[in-house]
This record gives structure tokens, C-alpha cells and sequence, in this order.
């Protein structure tokens, strides 16, 4: 088994690399590596040490953004990290209504560790469209991604009160900071 930083780090420069052509959709265009981290760093403060499935956050967003491969992941993360990301990731040939609405029936089926990845990666989003949405986004259209967001959620099993807890928070104050 590969040391835990090893792991994080070969994970961490693979998304970098893989993501760097890529921003977020926020005013600034911030770049977009920024959000496997954080949704890797809400991980590790809610107390999450197992080193695979920091990796598959900080992966999460590769097969379905970029042109990464299953083979790709699997050849350079093995089984586990590489499974965790394809049940992350969207079939982006389905349309985007579909698609959201199959994120909320799969939800119970998720893996517990990609159950984990997929309420930080909610977490992370649902803080960003409080404060760093996209520009052209009006209120509703906020409001409606945290409803689904909080419907998704719903669904996960999730094994860690603190990110229950903390997806509560964020969610409720979304709802107080953006003005209908
Ligand atoms: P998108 O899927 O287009 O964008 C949201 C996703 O973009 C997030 O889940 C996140 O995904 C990524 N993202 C990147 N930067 C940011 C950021 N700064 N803030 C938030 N998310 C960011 O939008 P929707 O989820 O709204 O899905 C599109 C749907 O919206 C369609 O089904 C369409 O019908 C509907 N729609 C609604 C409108 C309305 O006014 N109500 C108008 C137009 C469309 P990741 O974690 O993968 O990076
Ligand atoms: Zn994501």
C-alpha cells in the first residue's frame, strides 16, 4: 500500500494537471483545481483520514471534465479510487435535466466512501453559488440548484454526523443569503 501523502499528492498534481485548462464559473474565473481540494479539504475537517477516498475527491470531477480514461485511473490509482470516480461521474451524453434527476435516484446506491466525496462536493457547490455564483444566475435559478443539491444529499447514506451537520448549515444559509 502507498504511503497516504504519496497517494494524496500523486492525486492532487494528476487533477492539477488534467483540470489546468479549466476555471470555475465564478466572477473571477478562478481556476479550477480550487474545488477538488476544497471538497478534499471538507473531507479531512470532518475528520476523514482514509487516503483513497481523498484521493477520489480530489479526482472526482476527471472523468466526467476532462479527457481522462477508467483505464488512466485504475492503471495509476487502482480499483477502489478509480470505482469511487465512475460512480461519481455523470453520462454526459444523457441531457442535463436527465441527468440531475438520475444523480437524485442514484444517490442510495452510492459506495460510503463516494456517498462522502458526493455531500462535500455538494457542500462545496452550494457555498459557491451562496457566495461566488455564476454571473449570469439569477436567484431562482440559485435557489433551485440547492434544492436539488438538497435533495441528492437526502438520499446519500452518509457515516459522519459532522458533514450532516455541516451541509445543514451551509444549505440554510445559502437560503438566508441569496434574496428572492
Ligand atoms: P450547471 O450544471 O450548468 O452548473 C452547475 C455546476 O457547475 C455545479 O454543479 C458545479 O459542478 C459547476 N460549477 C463551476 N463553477 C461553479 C460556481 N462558481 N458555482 C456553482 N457551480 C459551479 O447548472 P445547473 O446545475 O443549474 O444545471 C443546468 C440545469 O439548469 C438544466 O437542467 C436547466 O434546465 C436548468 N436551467 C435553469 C435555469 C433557471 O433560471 N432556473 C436557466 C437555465 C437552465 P462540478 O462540481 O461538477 O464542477
Ligand atoms: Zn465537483
Amino acid at each position: 500500500m502507498e504511503e497516504p501523502s504519496a497517494l494524496i499528492l500523486k492525486a492532487t498534481k494528476f487533477a492539477a494537471l488534467k483540470h489546468r485548462d479549466q476555471r470555475r464559473k465564478d466572477h473571477v474565473a478562478s481556476p479550477y483545481i480550487i474545488h477538488p481540494v476544497t471538497v478534499a479539504n471538507e473531507l479531512t475537517q470532518a475528520g476523514v483520514t482514509d487516503p483513497e477516498i481523498i484521493a477520489a475527491a480530489l479526482l472526482h470531477d476527471t472523468l466526467e471534465d476532462t479527457e481522462t480514461t477508467p483505464d488512466e485511473l485504475l492503471e495509476v490509482f487502482g480499483e477502489r479510487v478509480c470505482s469511487m470516480v465512475q460512480e461519481l461521474t455523470d453520462d454526459k451524453d444523457l441531457p442535463k435535466l436527465e441527468r440531475k434527476r438520475l444523480q437524485i435516484e442514484h444517490a442510495p446506491e452510492l459506495s460510503p466512501g463516494a456517498a462522502l466525496v458526493k455531500i462535500c462536493d455538494k457542500i462545496a457547490n452550494v457555498t459557491d453559488v451562496t457566495h461566488s455564483p455564476p454571473p449570469d444566475w439569477s436567484s431562482e435559478r440559485r435557489i433551485e440548484y440547492l434544492d436539488w443539491a438538497e435533495s441528492v444529499v437526502a438520499g446519500c447514506k452518509i457515516d459522519n454526523e459532522q458533514l450532516k451537520q455541516r451541509f445543514a448549515v451551509v444549505l440554510a444559509n445559502g437560503r438566508e443569503e441569496i434574496e428572492l
